[in-house]
Formats: C-alpha cells, structure tokens, sequence
C-alpha cells in the first residue's frame, strides 16, 4: 500500500533549531532605536523581551542553537506532525504534481503558534519573570501563549484584535480556558489604546493596536515580558522545528520539494517551513522555489516598500528594516485575521531583496475556494490563513500539469478552521468578498513612514 503520512519517532525531534542569519550572504539590517537612529544591542531588546529571546534576535553567528531539553519535553507532547502526502486533493485537482503538506494543525490548540510560545515563556519563567503579555489577531497565538505561560506558572494578558474577537468569539473563550485575561484592542486600559479610540472611536483594530497596548502594559508591569507570535527573527527560530522535521520526513517519502509554500502574516510559519530547505539553496546549490502567500487585502511583500517602519501602530516598537505598507494601515476585515498585518519580518525581507524568495497575493474568494476542495479532499478544514498555502499550491500545480512535470510541491498547513465556521458559513452562503487595494493608497499610507536613506545605513 502506498505510504500517505510520514511520521518521526518523540526522540527524533530536533535537537537544534536552525538560525539562517547566519548562512545569510547579506544580513538583515539592524533593528534601530527610534530616539537615536541607533542601532540596537540585545540590552536594549531586554527592556520588553526575556534576555534569551534578545539574544536570538541579533544572533548572526551560530547556525544551530539549541532546543532546551525542557522544552523538547514539552514538544512532546504534540510533535513530530505529520508530513502527508495529499495523494485526494491531487486527484480533486487532476494535477501530475506530487503535494505534501507538513500538519501544523494537529496539535489541540489548533495551530504551529505554540511551537514558540512553549520556549518563550520557558526563558521568562527561567529568567524570574511572573507576567507575560501579548497581542494577538485570530487569537491563534493568544491561546498558545495562554497554555504555555500556564505550563510555566506564569499569568497572562492577552490584547485581542476588536474585530477578531467579534468573528471568533470561542478564541476568547479558549484563553480564558487557560487562565489569561482577555481584553478587546483599542481598549480603554492603555494609553495608546484610548489616544486611538479618540481618534477613531469605531477602530475595528489591528495587531497594530494590540502590539502597542501589550508594549504599553509590558513596560509599566514588574516582571512582565512582551512575548509576540511572529514577525521577529527569534520567532522564526523557534518555528524551524517545522522544516527540519520536514526535511527528515520527504527523505522517508524520497522526495525533495521544487516548491515550498506557506501563508504570510509576519512570516513565522512560511520562515519555519522554508529557512531549513533554503538553507541548501544558500550552501549547496539546490534550486527549490519559495512562495509566500499573503492576502490580497495585506500585500506587503508584492506592494509594499522596503523601508525602517514601525512594528506597531502606535510606533512604540524598534524601527524595523522591512517591505511595509505602513505601520497605520488598516487592513480590510478578511476572515483570515493572522495575515492582516503592515509588515513581514527583517530576515524575509532581506531574503527578498535578494531573490531567495517572492509573495503572491490571494484574493479572500480563491483562497476558501481552495480550502473548500482540500477539505473535501482529504477531511481538514483548513484555518483561513492556511487557505492561502493551499490557493497558491494549487495554482503551481496547475502549472506544473500544464507544463507535463511531476513537480513536488510542500506547504504548510498553519492550522485548522475548526474555530472559524463562521467563515465558512459566510463563504458557502456567498456573503464572502474580496478586497483589493490602489496604488495610491497604498503610498498614501507609507507618508506616515519615518524617512531614513538605506542606503546610508548599509555603508
Ligand atoms: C498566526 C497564523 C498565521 C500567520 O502568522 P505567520 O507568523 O505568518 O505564520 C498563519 N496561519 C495560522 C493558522 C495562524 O494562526
């Protein structure tokens, strides 16, 4: 019988995770402090991060870094995922490609977030620290961090996107399962979140609002630590458990994928899935594309401009050299919550400046388009940002049955939809859009960017 799921054994997880900072022929630009246009060191990243994580951050020497055995323990308890090979979704599709996807969703809390939400509150909890905080969109990353500061005895507040938490109301519920408070972002118990509701009091809210909220409230708490769930280098990190186990699991299918794809918010799934495998087109000539899938609504790597911006909306964070749409954009209100953020991380961004890599834009419509065939394919609802992945390794598999060729495409299910039916819903009563973006405003919201001369800053 033909092999469908490939599996590794608990003492096969990796011990390492990979750090492609540095195998990067051109590194990141530094991350700047936005009083002195000076770049930062790790001490400075420790006034919001535990010590561990600022250290990752800037680490551009050591490729492989180790997973603390206290943390592999944990990783435990969900991992290895299954890498599957989609043997219905390419019959749905008629395709001669060959479709593996690396199973995020597997574990209970729905999605690949807990894989760095386990080891950041493992370094606070090390470190002394009592609080942690957060913001977060769907609520994906909320509820990760809510079960793994409560592993760790630590007490947690969530920031939740406002519009988020009115589409998914069960996300709230499933922090509150795991002990964290839960607010509504722009909320009245920051100061950045009233100077925003004052502004515009029907703010639906963005990872913008609830960033700059979770800052707030990390900088003025004792031993509370700012945690986030993606964008940052030290995030994708810890996200690599997905490409290296990966990586194990097509050498048992005895493959190795042409293309790899993942959707985009702030880049930590695509980075874990992708960093593994790039790392032998850096050092040994292999020629796999990469494809990050961001949404229409949100297109920061296709549209936006390589520029230092701010990670939040109220520009509390360090300024950070990224392709941006501008650290106030609003996007529209698509179901896939995780991808509706201004910015992509510093890492992709460099790795698209240098032709590593390249995003494509989804519309809403197509992406539950595709989840609607995997899911009647292979019996996985995927999570709306997942449905991305899937759109866009389904218009590579079309080019590869055009084309005659047996492509092997691998993408990442980020997570399952099991908590988003009301989106679904929404899609088969066709009361979906989609939601595209000019030009000019896309430039109008970049004025807000503060100007710096990169060329300047890369001498
Ligand atoms: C948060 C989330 C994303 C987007 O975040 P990345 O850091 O870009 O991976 C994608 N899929 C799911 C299921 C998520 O929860």
């Amino acid at each position: 019988m033909r092999q469908k799921r490939f599996i590794l054994q608990e003492n096969e997880i990796p011990t390492h995770w990979y750090n492609i900072q540095a195998d990067m022929p051109n590194k990141p630009l530094p991350p700047l402090n936005p009083a002195t246009h000076k770049p930062l060191d790790a001490d400075d990243l420790s006034h919001i991060f535990n010590k561990e994580c600022s250290k990752q951050e800037l680490d551009i020497e050591h490729a492989w870094i180790e997973i603390p055995e206290e943390v592999r323990e944990k990783y435990t308890y969900y991992r290895s995922t299954p890498l599957v090979r989609a043997y219905a979704f390419e019959e749905a599709l008629g395709t001669s490609a060959h479709i593996y996807f690396k199973n995020e969703s597997t574990n209970p809390l729905g999605s690949h977030k807990i894989n760095s939400a386990i080891p950041q509150c493992y370094y606070c909890k090390q470190e002394g620290d009592t609080n942690v905080t957060t913001e977060t969109g769907a609520g994906q990353w909320g509820a990760a961090l809510s079960y793994a500061a409560k592993l760790y005895g630590l007490e947690a507040a969530v920031y939740q996107v406002k519009i988020s938490m009115q589409q998914k109301p069960y996300r709230s519920a499933i922090m509150r399962t795991f002990g964290a408070t839960v607010e509504g972002s722009p909320s009245m118990s920051t100061r950045a979140g009233k100077d925003i509701i004052t502004r515009d009091p029907n703010h639906p809210g963005s990872l913008g609002t609830a960033i700059s909220e979770a800052i707030e409230l990390a900088t003025t708490t004792p031993n509370c630590k700012y945690t986030l769930g993606s964008v940052l280098n030290h995030v994708a990190l810890h996200q690599t458990v997905i490409g290296l186990e990966a990586e194990k699991q097509m050498e048992m299918a005895g493959e190795y994928p042409d293309t790899v794809i993942a959707c985009f918010g702030g880049g930590s799934n695509f980075g874990g899935i992708a960093f593994p495998f790039m790392r032998h087109n850096i050092k040994d000539g292999k020629r796999t594309e990469f494809i990050a899938a961001e949404p229409e609504s949100c297109p920061k790597l296709t549209r936006g401009k390589f520029e230092y911006d701010f990670g939040d909306e109220a520009g509390y964070t360090p300024l950070l050299p990224m392709f941006t749409l501008g650290h106030d954009f609003k996007p529209a209100n698509i179901h896939a919550g995780g991808l509706r953020y201004h910015g992509a991380g510093m890492i992709i961004s460099q790795l698209i400046r240098d032709n590593y890599m390249h995003g494509v834009d989804i519309p809403q419509l197509e992406s539950f388009e595709a989840s609607m065939i995997f899911a009647r394919a292979e019996g996985i609802i995927p999570a709306p940002e997942s449905g991305h992945a899937i759109a866009a390794a389904i218009r590579e598999a079309k080019k590869a049955t055009e084309e005659g060729k047996e492509k092997v495409i691998l993408f990442c299910l980020s997570g399952h939809g099991l908590i988003d039916m009301t989106a679904y819903e929404s899609y088969i009563n066709g009361d979906l859009q989609n939601y595209s973006i000019t030009d000019s405003e896309i430039e109008k919201n970049l004025e807000d960017v503060p100007q710096f001369d990169i060329n300047e800053i890369e001498k």
